[in-house]
């Protein structure tokens, strides 16, 4: 079933009146919304009458979002709500405050999106009985803020831990018998391994359900972990520009052993999940990347934004569950622009490459993240130089903490032929970074053969790093945690 068949009859799945009203209002109070309508091939009377049009809108970046900010700061020209009536900001993640998305909900909107959220966890079963484990901090991110709010809204008990050591999580997890988790997949493996460091499964301290978000992952770690530490996995999609999903009630791995679906609700989203070349909607099963047009939005004019997200899609009706909502797949959401999650940070190779070129001893590097036999998230960096002075390492390891927040294990060599990386193949600039974390090997093979990858030049020759379909590694989502 394609997308444009939708049973609403329109071309996308979302409620078409809701963004097309609010986007003829928003435009009337803000350029930020005005041009991109002034730019389309649709005029506003095309894009009130006929669903169809809505392709036309040209679509938001990142990159629009941040040179408003740049402009007009702190809020841009996005604002369609006095100040006074917006009741959230929130930020994206990012390695410095340039790169930071900011984001804005109206407070009737966030008083609409905690319904929405507990609405969602409620169909997973989590009610006012529960005690939810938090690990990831409620910062300036949305996630953090809406999962609590969520819960407030539920009844349930949030058990705000991502400060405490991992052996002081557990502590209060099991005293206080928490029966839901949230958690990153990389963190869950590490909570998992530390429970049986002292002799239990997750389930023996109470522990029944997990959700987790911001990476990729097998469907056989997913199965590994829910048999090994006796509990459930769901996952949530979600990014700072207001866009969420939900696992539904099969879980992550469903009960015919295949991958779950994120479920939308269309009164929350308009989300389109386009062919990349095209530009058309997919069919079921088929990737495509996410356009999405946040409906909880009445504080901000934010149409037809462009994640950088790429997701299979999952047509109403598809998912066992038998939901008439559109969905994404599970554990297969994947960063078009190379970003890594590490350690709940957003990291971007291509930041992290001007850091090391930045030292002109530098001639090549590679990086692995891994977890380490206690199950910690370890980065470490193999930079090639034939003429290293003693304190090169130290150098590049501060300038990359300042830069992203991140302890770097600097190695030096003095050949190609010592890189540690083998296991993957590695060579050339799409493979400099590989993600060894558990369950985030899913990635397709790479494209280019290994001959290609001899040739590929060494230094700056080519700056971005990582290819957006044939990238061996992990890859996280947009989550807004
Ligand atoms: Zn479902």
């Amino acid at each position: 079933m394609k997308a444009a068949e939708s049973q609403q009859g329109i071309s996308r799945f979302g409620s078409w009146d809701v963004a097309i009203f609010s986007l003829l209002r928003a435009a009337r109070s803000s350029r930020f919304v005005a041009d991109p309508i002034a730019r389309s091939s649709a005029t506003p009377v095309e894009l009130q009458s006929d669903p169809a049009s809505w392709d036309r809108l040209a679509p938001t970046s990142k990159e629009d979002v941040l040179a408003d900010q740049r402009a007009r700061p702190p809020y841009g020209s996005r604002p369609c709500l006095p100040v006074k009536s917006i009741g959230l900001i929130v930020e994206s993640s990012g390695s410095s405050g340039s790169d930071k998305e900011i984001h804005y909900v109206g407070r009737q909107d966030m008083a609409r999106i905690r319904r929405s959220w507990a609405e969602q966890m409620r169909r997973l079963g989590i009610s006012a009985s529960d005690v939810v484990a938090f690990t990831f901090p409620i910062g300036m991110s949305g996630g953090g803020i809406k999962h609590s709010r969520a819960y407030e809204e539920l009844g349930a008990k949030l058990l705000r831990i991502a400060h405490l050591s991992t052996e002081d999580k557990l502590s209060v997890m099991a005293y206080f018998r928490a029966s839901v988790l949230v958690a990153t997949p990389a963190y869950l493996d590490r909570l998992a391994f530390a429970a049986r460091e002292t002799g239990k499964a997750l389930h023996d301290l109470g522990l029944r359900k997990v959700l987790t978000a911001t990476q990729s992952v097998t469907v056989e770690w997913v199965r590994g972990i829910q048999e090994s530490a006796g509990v459930k996995l769901y996952e949530w999609y979600g990014t700072s520009s207001g866009l969420a999903a939900f696992t539904c009630s099969e879980g992550m791995v469903n009960s015919r052993a295949g991958r779950g679906t994120l479920h939308w609700g269309p009164a929350s989203a308009l989300i389109e999940v386009a062919d990349p070349v095209t530009g058309a909607c997919v069919a079921d099963g088929e990737k495509g990347d996410v356009i999405g047009t946040p409906l909880f939005s009445q504080a901000e004019g934010l149409f037809r934004f462009r994640t950088g997200d790429e997701v299979t899609f999952v047509a109403p009706g598809a998912c066992l569950c038998g939901s008439s909502e559109p969905g994404i797949q599970n554990g297969t959401v994947r960063r078009l622009d190379d970003m890594f999650k590490i350690k709940g940070s957003n990291v971007w190779p291509s930041k992290c490459e001007s850091v090391i070129f930045g030292f002109d001893e530098v001639e090549d590097y590679r990086v692995r993240i891994r977890l380490d036999d206690d199950r910690r998230e370890r980065v470490k960096l193999e930079v090639r130089t034939s003429v290293a002075p003693p304190d090169l390492a130290v150098r590049i390891e501060d300038s990359l903490r300042r830069r992203t927040g991140l302890k770097f294990e600097v190695v030096v060599r003095a050949s190609g032929a010592d890189w540690e990386q083998s296991t993957s193949g590695e060579a050339g600039k799409v493979k400099r970074w590989i993600d060894e974390r558990s369950g985030a090997s899913l990635q397709p093979p790479p494209r280019q053969t290994d001959r290609e990858n001899e040739r590929a030049p060494t230094r700056r020759a080519q700056p971005r790093i990582g290819h957006r379909a044939g990238t061996p590694r992990s890859a996280p989502t947009s989550a807004t945690l």
